[in-house]
């Protein structure tokens, strides 16, 4: 049979450019082999007849000089021919697609995405010649052997196997034949396996050794566990092959009795904005593995989560339906989400640095829980931190209350999609000029949750892109109190202002709610705001690039800044009845050219074009 064209593609990779690392296979095989373990072992709490033949759980590794091949051997689920079909003939990892387009075809950098994104039991075709996985599945008499040596094809015969589960042969390549050295085995099993909770054996010419310590991880004190063991074991739950920027391991007893053992990656991992935002702690009774789909253990807002809870208060043969809207579990969730917010908390304050990495990687996920989780959002506000106009690193809601503004009673932010286009915004120039600070938010969460929570610390949230905006009220650092006295000689009369709206409002029509002065405005001569009580500028935007179109959109107001000279031109301009041609072409550029500041789209391109070319052409 022939591999699945993307199998076939990680093959030619991982044989012919994973030059490093190669002893992760062994890994990759002790890791399915634990997995089939735990799988079996769950199955028949419930199937008696699984229950029936089964022994004691133990991996085997065993080898033939002479063949030059290495045996992993597993008494867990098994593979019946499909099994085998689907499982190493076609993509069965939900990494390998990420992994396959983010590559580069550059060899090197390649063959270190491997690394990242784990590659499981393909890896094994770094060091072999060929590969046999005998397998007989749990339940089943008939036997299977598949073979293949990893270059395009394999093939499956009907086999003779005495007890169920797998044994998987690795015959090496000459150049890789030290992995046979039951030293170097060992020291591969200790170096990356120790965490497995299944008895690890290797046969030797003496008997059998057992190289791991073969107790799940989190049962042991923390004192006896290294930093490296912590992280092989992320490694392993976690799918994903960073450092820890976090690891939780705490027993709960009392009341509710468990343990967790978490971690929060150093990096983004690839599936973290997935539609169905799963999140990743499996979930353990009394050392037994159940599931990974307990949906209720962890909410969708801690997603980037990984490990595991084992519980010592549910029962062993916990089903799927007992397990939706059960009270230990929601217990156990909001002991969890607790522990994880105080540490977080901690890292904020303690080193505020790691977490301004952690919140780069996460902040947008973890805001989702202002949004849906109205128990935790105090908890969560004292953790939440966002961009601003002052600091030149991220700010906690509180600081930013502290530095408040005589006068300001609100909280100022701004949401669009960059920083850097944000910060341009003219928008903000009145609260630049006035000293008040601006939070930016570029995460599409955050139109979502500002109109839920509505306010921190008594303080509303206000966008700067609102009509409600009244700047007024705040006093004038000393140094802008300057320039604003020279400002106000400079502003063209307010009753030729008034005149230059009504002809703007004239010409424009339809195309805009209102126009007024600014107060906002100090550099540019217009922008757009949003009317008082309409949807602001940027959720309009985003929910008609999510295909909303039905979303109606709300014509805007046109701010203009009555001491920008081309504005006081035009209200020169505007008394000479003759001029009334180029003010309306004018009022349309301009409205043009505040929707192109926006990031919106301006109206009729053609009509831009024309009116833009009869400008040029009058300056020349
Ligand atoms: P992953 O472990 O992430 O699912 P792998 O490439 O390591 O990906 O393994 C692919 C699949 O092959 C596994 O999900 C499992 O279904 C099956 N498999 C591999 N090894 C074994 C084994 N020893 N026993 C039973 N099934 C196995
Ligand atoms: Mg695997």
């Amino acid at each position: 049979m022939e591999f699945q064209a993307e199998v076939s593609k990680v093959l030619g990779i991982v044989i012919n450019s994973l030059y490093s690392n190669k002893e992760i296979f062994l890994r990759e095989l002790i890791s399915n082999a634990s997995d089939a373990c735990d799988k079996l072992r769950y199955l028949a709490l419930t199937d008696q007849k699984l229950a029936e033949g089964m022994s004691d759980f133990r991996i085997k590794i065993s080898t033939v000089k002479k063949d030059r091949s290495i045996t992993v051997a597993d008494n867990g689920i098994g593979m019946n021919k499909e099994d085998l079909i689907e499982n190493l003939g076609t993509i069965a990892r939900s990494g390998t697609t990420e992994f396959l387009e983010s590559l580069s075809g550059d060899e090197k950098k390649d063959s270190a995405l491997i690394g990242q994104f784990g590659v499981g039991f393909y890896a094994s075709f770094s060091v072999a010649e060929k590969v046999e996985v005998l397998s007989r599945k749990a339940g089943e008499d008939q036997g299977w052997l598949w073979a293949s040596d990893g270059a395009g094809t394999f093939t499956i015969a009907e086999a003779d196997k005495e007890v169920p589960g797998t044994a998987i042969t690795v015959i090496l390549k000459k150049e890789d034949k030290d992995y046979i050295e039951d030293a170097r085995i060992r020291n591969i099993v200790r170096t990356y396996s120790d965490h497995i909770s299944v008895p690890i054996m290797l046969a030797t010419k003496k008997g059998e050794d057992q190289l791991n310590t073969g107790s799940a991880i989190w049962t042991r004190q923390k004192k006896d566990i290294t930093e490296e063991q912590y992280k092989e074991f992320y490694h392993h739950v976690g799918r994903v092959f960073d450092e820890p920027w976090l690891t939780l391991h705490n027993r709960a007893e009392g009341k509710l009795e468990y343990t967790n053992l978490l971690f929060v990656p150093s990096s983004k991992p690839y599936d973290l904005m997935n539609p169905d935002r799963k999140h990743r702690v499996q979930l353990y009774v009394k050392r037994v593995f159940i599931t990974e789909d307990c949906e209720d253990l962890m909410p969708a807002y801690l997603r980037f989560v990984r490990g595991i809870v084992d519980s010592e208060d549910l029962p062993l043969n916990v089903s799927r339906e007992m397990l939706q809207h059960n009270i230990v579990v929601t217990r156990i969730r909001s002991a969890l989400v607790r522990r994880v917010f105080n540490e977080l908390k901690k890292k904020a304050e303690k080193a505020p640095e790691e977490y301004s990495a952690f919140w780069d990687n996460f902040g947008g996920v973890l805001k989702e829980g202002l949004y849906e989780d109205h128990e935790n959002r105090e908890k969560l506000l004292e953790i939440v931190r966002f961009q601003s106009t002052a600091a030149s690193d991220i700010t906690s809601l509180a600081a930013y209350v502290e530095r408040m503004k005589k006068g300001q009673e609100e909280i100022f932010y701004i949401s669009g999609e960059n920083i850097d286009a944000l910060k341009a915004s003219p928008q903000l120039e009145g609260f630049r000029a006035k000293g008040v600070e601006v939070l930016l938010m570029t995460d599409p969460v955050d139109e979502f949750w500002l109109p839920m929570v509505g306010e921190f610390d008594g303080k509303k949230f206000t966008s700067v892109t609102s009509g409600a905006v009244d700047l007024s009220k705040i006093k004038q650092t000393s140094k802008s109190k300057k320039a604003e006295e020279e400002g106000v000689s400079e502003r063209a009369g307010d009753a030729d202002i008034a005149k230059l709206v009504l002809a703007f409002k004239d010409s424009l029509g339809d195309a805009v709610k209102d126009v007024k002065p600014s107060e906002r405005l100090t550099d540019s001569a217009v922008c757009l705001v949003a009317g008082e009580g309409d949807m602001d500028l940027h959720l309009e935007r985003m929910l008609k690039m999510q295909g909303h179109l039905d979303v109606p959109s709300a014509s805007r107001v046109m701010e203009i800044n009555p001491s920008h000279s081309l504005i006081k031109k035009l209200a020169e301009l505007v008394k000479k009845p003759a001029k009334k041609k180029s003010v309306e072409e004018m009022a349309h550029l301009l409205l043009d050219q505040a929707r192109i500041i926006e990031g919106d789209p301006v109206a009729d391109p053609t009509a831009f074009s024309q009116r833009l070319n009869s400008v040029l052409e009058g300056s020349l």
